[in-house]
């Protein structure tokens, strides 16, 4: 398969025209889609976007560093004219009015977007079953879940039905559903990407980030959407980034962390593609230094008390005065469940119990990643701790929860992390989560890029 920069110049050049690009793609839609569920809605004018797009490219005019490359949306990201659900009855029949920061950036670039995507409902999940449109597919392990919450998004990118796309990380659900189904994911260091325009799940560690099918392409996602927007105040003054110059530079001499900490919670079968890949870490030169994450598994149940809590609070706008239906009448059961907890936990007689303990867990996560972290370059690992189960077989909400344990501590750290497919284990995808400190992006991405190379020979 062409990588996503030799298409985009396929592109630029006019040796694959833009409308029949989009054409083939939304063929393979129909096609697939039925069986797949990736998406909620299609873009109704992208055939014209796209002829925009080529006319320009017809005229010799300046094109954008995204040129006519379709890139699907989660369905929490405001996106002008179309229906932005989160995957809930709650917001069903909700037109979006406006485009967010990062649409606005993925326009001006000259990308198309093909449609909405599937997800966990308010990207409450990590199987991509939540959703009150159904379940979503895994393409690569057919009759698994794909992963969650960006699970149409991931399913999508690895069955090739859109070329990039947009997905959010709050715990984990840019990472979980790309390891779960082969391709590559992103989450920004916190405050790197506008949130604007994004339906919160919790404030404090929601970030948009880029899905792909190979490094190049996420790379390249992420340099359109990254930086600060002048319009939010609770952005790091990076101004713009550059990533796709150095990705192809060598890793030998990084140094690169593991942790006893991650064995003691995976799947010894997941633990072996992963032994693997950090041996191919070392066959490139880099140097495996252990680091010690003592406290790393403390990281869920906090999570869950502060997701809780601040998604309870961005919910009461849904009330049903202006965006349709109220939240608590109609929404799943998972939702339903945060919106109780977070209440409860809320209620003044509790505070300093849950909310403060949970904080300050937080800031132990946090100290603790950081103080791994100024030893190494990056921390390699496993990123979801269990294969993903069958579709439709019940967990326990614990059982649920537990997928998190490995993804979680990254955002309550505030840090970057990333996913690069390291193999397989019962034809199941496994990825490697790469994990950087704040602002490290280009290191990560620079050893998934080396790794990728060196697994495609
Ligand atoms: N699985 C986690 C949760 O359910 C993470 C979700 C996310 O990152 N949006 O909260």
């Amino acid at each position: 398969m062409e990588g996503t920069l030799e298409k985009l110049k396929a592109i630029k050049r006019g040796e694959i025209p833009v409308v029949e690009h989009v054409q083939q793609q939304l063929e393979r839609v129909k096609k697939r889609d039925r069986w797949l569920n990736a998406f909620i809605q299609l873009n109704p004018s992208v055939l014209r976007e796209a002829e925009g797009i080529q006319n320009k490219l017809k005229r010799g005019e300046k094109v954008g560093r995204l040129c006519g490359l379709t890139v699907g949306i989660k369905s929490n990201i405001n996106v002008r004219g179309l229906r932005v659900t989160c995957a809930s009855k709650t917001l069903e029949n909700y037109v979006s009015p406006f485009d967010a920061e990062v649409i606005k950036r993925l326009r001006a670039e000259d990308a198309i977007i093909i449609g909405m995507q599937n997800m966990d409902e308010f990207a409450c999940g990590s199987s991509g079953e939540t959703s009150a449109f159904g379940p979503t597919q895994n393409p690569k392990a057919p009759g698994r879940i794909p992963g969650g919450s960006s699970s149409g998004g991931a399913a999508s990118v690895a069955d090739g039905l859109c070329d990039l796309s947009l997905g959010t990380d709050t715990g984990g659900s840019i990472r979980n559903p790309c390891s779960h189904c082969g391709v590559v994911g992103l989450k920004p260091t916190y405050g790197l990407v506008p949130r604007q325009g994004l339906i919160d799940l919790g404030m404090s560690l929601d970030q948009i980030g880029p899905i792909a099918p190979d490094v190049e392409g996420a790379a390249l996602l992420m340099e359109v959407i990254a930086g600060r927007s002048p319009n939010e105040c609770v952005m790091l003054g990076v101004e713009r980034l550059e990533l796709l110059k150095q990705l192809n530079d060598d890793v030998k001499g990084m140094s690169i962390g593991i942790s006893r900490k991650f064995e003691e919670l995976t799947h010894p079968e997941i633990m072996q593609v992963i032994d693997k890949g950090i041996e191919t870490l070392r066959d490139l030169g880099c140097k495996i230094v252990e680091v010690e994450l003592p406290n790393l598994e403390k990281a869920l149940s906090a999570y869950y008390l502060i997701v809780s809590v601040e998604f309870f609070s961005a919910t009461r706008k849904f009330d049903g005065r202006r965006y349709g239906k109220r939240i608590e009448e109609v929404c799943g059961e998972e939702v339903l469940r945060r919106i109780l907890r977070g209440a409860y936990i809320s209620k003044k007689e509790y505070k300093g119990k849950y909310y403060q303990r949970a904080l300050q867990v937080r800031t132990l996560i946090r100290k603790e990643l950081i103080a791994a972290l100024s030893k190494v370059d990056v921390i390699v690992g496993p990123t979801v701790p269990k294969l993903p189960h069958n579709l439709g077989e019940k967990l326990t909400v614990s059982e649920m929860y537990s997928y998190d344990y490995l993804t979680v501590p990254v955002n309550l750290a505030g840090i970057c992390a990333g996913v690069v497919p390291a193999g397989e284990t019962q034809g199941i995808p496994v990825g490697l989560q790469v994990i950087g400190k704040p602002l490290s992006e280009q290191q990560v991405l620079k050893i998934m890029r080396a790794f990728e190379r060196c697994r495609s020979g």
